[in-house]
């Protein structure tokens, strides 16, 4: 494995630690203050817009036709887009995740529009994210009330209707929805084919039948919305049916969600790398500010946590790695996303245990991470599903 970052990427990364810290961390302290998303007028995000940032990772061009596992590896040694987005998703968590994810872009929308979109679906809703005149959203509704680990259990259905598509659902905790241009909803042509009915739409903003958008509470990450919405007789036309019906093949809705789940995993993990590295970093000071490093068994707890993050960032990077190379990665995307919420969340543990009674008055960065980092072993498939995936694999069952 050759983790080679070039100059180009080690500058990008700087860029973002400095804007880290003068902005990003200050706007989301603001935002868990006020208990409220950054919203989306924010001059912030215009700034992000200035200087090249929430654009789409897609080039113009289309993915070899047959790009899947087993191609042969991508010319280029070193960071490819899914390491490039691990290191770079790490190092904006750090600085706060909430906002990482309030970041204008395509979000969580993009991975099954490069699975599974045709070039003129890609064209049309990714073309505007390539050098975008104002921030804009995309947005990923999978979640149902009545269906998150089990996505074979949604219930949002879609019913061809001449030249469009009838959806009929509610969908919940969609990240950025409101003001996204775009959502990549998840329906089901029939229930009773499980998986097998499942289809993908790019619904647009404005869409008839597209509303009653109501941002949810959390306990953390409140820098960006989570978002439920429904779907009334929402006439979609035929066009933003993904992969279009003929490329419709059995299971590829379900297909092209497990896709993007392969290549988001590695970033979610590397995301709660971020948050722990944070919350490691002010347990430290803290530590230090109160002279307990003298303490062995305090030492002996704060390197057990690096030692854990830094395996836990290895996994990550081991994943997207082999996602540059379309090499199958399956079981190493779950494996970083089992361990490195676990790792983050001890470190955020360790620092409210070393704060002591100030953890408990609310106001320190640590509590806020302490909160924050929670969602990390929920989102994209929780630690426990991944461990549920990984021992079924690892006694060779099918993913069932
Ligand atoms: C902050 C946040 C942001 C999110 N963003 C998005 C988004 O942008 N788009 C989107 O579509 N969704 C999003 N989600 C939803 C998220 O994907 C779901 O919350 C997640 O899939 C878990 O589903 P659930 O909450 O319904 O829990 P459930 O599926 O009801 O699970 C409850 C508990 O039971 C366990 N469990 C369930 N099934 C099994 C099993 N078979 N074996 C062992 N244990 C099991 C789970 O691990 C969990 O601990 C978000 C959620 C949060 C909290």
């Amino acid at each position: 494995m050759n983790l080679t970052v070039d100059d180009a990427l080690r500058e990008r990364l700087a860029r973002i630690r400095a804007l880290g810290a003068a902005r990003i961390r200050p706007v989301g302290l603001e935002a868990d203050r006020a208990g409220a998303p950054v919203p989306p007028e924010h001059p912030f995000f215009a700034e992000l817009v200035k200087l090249g940032l929430g654009r789409t990772r897609w080039l113009g061009g289309e993915e070899p036709e047959s790009a899947g596992a087993g191609d042969p590896a991508p010319p280029e040694p070193g960071t490819g887009p899914s390491l490039t987005g691990v290191l770079l998703s790490e190092e904006m968590a750090y600085w706060d995740r909430g906002v990482a994810v309030a970041f204008p872009g395509p979000g969580l929308g993009e991975p099954p529009i490069l699975a599974m979109g045709t070039p003129e679906q890609k064209q049309r809703f990714l073309g505007p994210f390539r050098t975008p005149d104002r921030p804009r959203w995309g947005s990923f509704a999978m979640t149902e009330p009545g269906a998150g680990s089990d996505v074979a259990a949604i219930r949002t259905a879609c019913r061809r209707d001449g030249d469009h598509w009838l959806l009929d659902g509610d969908k919940s905790f969609a990240a950025n929805a409101s003001r996204a241009d775009w959502i990549v909803v998840f329906a089901t042509s029939d229930p009773a084919l499980g998986r097998a009915g499942h289809r993908a739409f790019v619904v647009e903003r404005g869409t008839p039948g597209l509303g009653d958008f109501r941002i949810e509470r959390k306990m953390g990450l409140k820098a960006y919305e989570s978002t439920s919405f429904t779907l009334r007789g929402c006439r979609v036309p035929a066009a933003n049916l993904l992969g279009g019906e003929e490329r419709q093949a059995p299971r590829a809705g379900f297909k092209g969600a497990m896709q993007s789940f392969n290549a988001t995993r590695p970033m979610i993990g590397a995301m709660a790398v971020g948050i722990g590295r944070a919350a490691l970093d002010e347990a430290l000071a803290f530590a230090r500010a109160h002279d307990r490093l003298g303490d062995p068994r305090v030492r002996d707890r704060l390197e057990r946590v690096q030692r854990k993050l830094q395996a836990a960032r290895l996994l990550c990077w081991r994943a997207a790695w082999l996602a540059d190379r379309r090499r199958p990665n399956v079981l190493e995307a779950s494996m970083a996303k089992a361990v490195a919420p676990t790792a983050a969340f001890e470190a955020a543990a360790l620092g409210m245990e070393l704060l002591g009674e100030e953890g408990g008055r609310g106001d320190h960065l640590i509590e806020k991470l302490f909160r924050d980092v929670k969602a990390m072993d929920i989102v994209e498939g929780t630690g426990q599903i991944q461990r549920v995936l990984m021992a079924r694999q690892l006694v060779g069952l099918p993913r069932g």
